[in-house]
């Protein structure tokens, strides 16, 4: 990320979201973002994770650059080396738990799409709610077949905002294990937002954003 600036302009008024901001993340590092709530934390993940594009400056993402490019050629950039974990989940409400799973997998049209995607909802603890639709499950277990989302393609890099947010804190133990297992085995790099000290410990590096410009960074 070099020198990015986001502005969100509501009528006349302009609202600077990200300041300037620069950040580099080596391939296998583990991150955290972290500030005060409105600091420009999930603007800054979804700007590196493609979700979105930036007023001025540039972002790289796994060697591609991304200014200029349409959205369709950021998703499919994204579908390749990405998988991100939602705040607010972002459910597909017309697919069960394991069609929302194997979404990404049919981008790429594998053909055991079905056996992962269960595989993964057994990990996440959900081998029984295959069949069940998004308002069919609680928050908890919404936020975990999101989790079974992230990981259906082994992404190169996982984006996490608040991963643990909504879960209890034997789930969100599960949940950072399993985060934390793929960065390790899989040499996955791991940029997350939370406000989880907890979580955020376990990075090798904190990033303290505030107003939309780091303030900081602490190392482990
Ligand atoms: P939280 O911890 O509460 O999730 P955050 O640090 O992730 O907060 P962001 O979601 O990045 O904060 O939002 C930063 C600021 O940008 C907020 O003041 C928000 O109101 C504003 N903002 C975000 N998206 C938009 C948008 N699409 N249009 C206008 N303003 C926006």
């Amino acid at each position: 990320v070099e020198n990015v600036s986001k502005v969100y302009q509501s009528g006349l008024r302009k609202l600077t979201v990200l300041d300037d901001v620069n950040l580099s993340v080596e391939a296998g590092d583990s991150i955290a973002i972290v500030g005060p709530s409105g600091s420009g934390k999930t603007t800054l993940l979804g700007l590196c994770a493609g979700l979105d594009s930036a007023t001025s400056g540039s972002v790289q993402l796994s060697g591609h650059r991304l200014e200029g490019l349409s959205e369709d050629q950021r998703a499919a950039i994204r579908s390749k080396e990405i998988g991100f974990i939602f705040q607010n989940f972002q459910l597909l409400p017309t697919l069960t738990a394991l069609e929302n799973v194997m979404v990404p997998m049919e981008l790429k049209q594998r053909k055991d799409a079905k056996e992962k995607a269960m595989e993964l909802l057994h990990q996440v603890g959900l081998g029984d709610r295959t069949t069940h639709y998004p308002t069919q499950l609680s928050g908890g277990e919404q936020q975990r077949v999101s989790i079974a989302r992230a990981f259906a393609n082994e992404p190169k890099i996982l984006f996490a905002d608040e991963p643990t947010g909504n879960l209890d804190t034997e789930t969100g133990e599960l949940v950072e294990s399993l985060i934390f297992d793929l960065n390790k085995a899989l040499g996955t790099t791991l940029i997350l937002v939370t406000h989880d000290t907890d979580l955020a410990a376990q990075t090798n590096r904190i990033i303290h954003i505030k107003g939309g410009k780091i303030q900081e960074e602490q190392h482990a």
